[in-house]
């Protein structure tokens, strides 16, 4: 495969490349939060699972730019390059360290928002993995609840599979309004979405811990839990599932540039790819067959142990 075919195929991609974002999701949080403005008023913002950095950069574009005193922590495994107004914590999302870390930066003042566009490394069995993201979820709940303050908002990516139904009813446990979002930017064939939780009101009593496995639901809640399923970002914008050619004036939004600015297609190198991922060895044992392996292993265990009990 060229080096340009990613740039045709995926024009978000591209366009994260040309407006200098470290990573394409950078736009899936302006079009959530141009639709909800999630963003108005914040001082304090947290951004879990941050590397390689492009919600970060959204963050400091958004609220360190329009403001210098708004503070932004980042918090990753990885190590990441650094970014205006943005402070990096480099740990674990499940610590409580961290939750008290992130309070010591706000000077003991809670968050008004937290996002998650976290995502555990992928082993390709997709049963073990969609697991490990709704883990990955209840972490994000567990160190959100330790540091947002009441009425803050907490965004977080999730693939909706069967279960999703009980995630929300937990998140509207806690929160007044839940919305699933789906922005332009992330394509519709993939069952990516998010969660936007507004309005922090945790059940009285509720005392925050990092060791809950499992949230509470609301006794009355009913299959309509959640306040609305909204798509966000200009119709008439970019389509993430189409290809476009190369030689096409590539702007954001689409239709923004002058035509001084206009340029042909220049191919680029990506921004800022994480120094140093934890996915790294799992990606170099997928490609040498080691998980198509234990995959095919695991199913022929399964089907003897089926035969079995016949
Ligand atoms: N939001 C990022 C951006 O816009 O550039 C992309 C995030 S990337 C899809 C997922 C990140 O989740 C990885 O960098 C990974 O290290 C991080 N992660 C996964 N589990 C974590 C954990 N327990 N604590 C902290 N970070 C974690």
């Amino acid at each position: 495969m060229g080096k340009t075919s990613r740039d045709k195929r995926d024009i978000y991609y591209r366009l994260a490349k040309e407006n200098k974002w470290r990573a394409r999701s950078a736009f899936k949080l302006m079009q959530i939060d141009d639709e909800f403005q999630i963003l108005k008023g914040v001082t304090r913002a947290v951004d879990l699972c941050a590397a390689p950095g492009s919600w970060s950069q959204v963050l400091s574009k958004r609220l360190y730019e329009e403001d210098e005193k708004a503070k932004i922590v980042a918090i990753d495994l990885q190590p990441m390059a650094p970014i205006p107004g943005v402070i990096q914590l480099q740990g674990d999302i499940t610590s409580v360290e961290t939750a008290n870390q992130v309070i010591e930066h706000f000077s003991g003042e809670k968050a008004d928002i937290v996002i998650c566009d976290g995502a555990p490394d992928v082993t390709g069995i997709h049963s073990l993995d969609e697991f490990m993201q709704a883990e990955l979820i209840l972490a994000a709940f567990n160190i959100t609840s330790h540091v947002l303050k009441n009425g803050g908002n907490f965004l977080a990516k999730i693939f909706r599979s069967r279960n999703s139904s009980l995630l929300y009813a937990q998140m509207k446990r806690y929160f007044k309004q839940v919305y699933l979002a789906k922005p332009r930017s992330s394509r519709q064939s993939s069952c990516e979405a998010f969660v936007l939780c507004l309005d922090y009101s945790p059940p009285e009593g509720f005392v925050p811990t990092m060791n809950k496995t499992s949230l509470e639901i609301k006794d009355n809640v009913t299959a309509d839990v959640i306040d609305g399923f909204v798509t966000c970002g200009d119709l008439s914008g970019w389509d993430s599932e189409k290809s476009y050619p190369l030689d096409i004036e590539c702007s954001f939004p689409r239709g923004t540039l002058d035509e001084d600015d206009k340029k042909r297609y220049e191919f680029k190198d990506v921004v800022q790819p994480p120094t140093d991922p934890a996915y790294k060895e799992a990606l170099e044992k997928k490609k040498t067959g080691v998980f198509s392996k234990m995959n095919a292993d695991m199913n022929k265990e399964m089907k003897a142990a089926i035969k079995r009990e016949k």
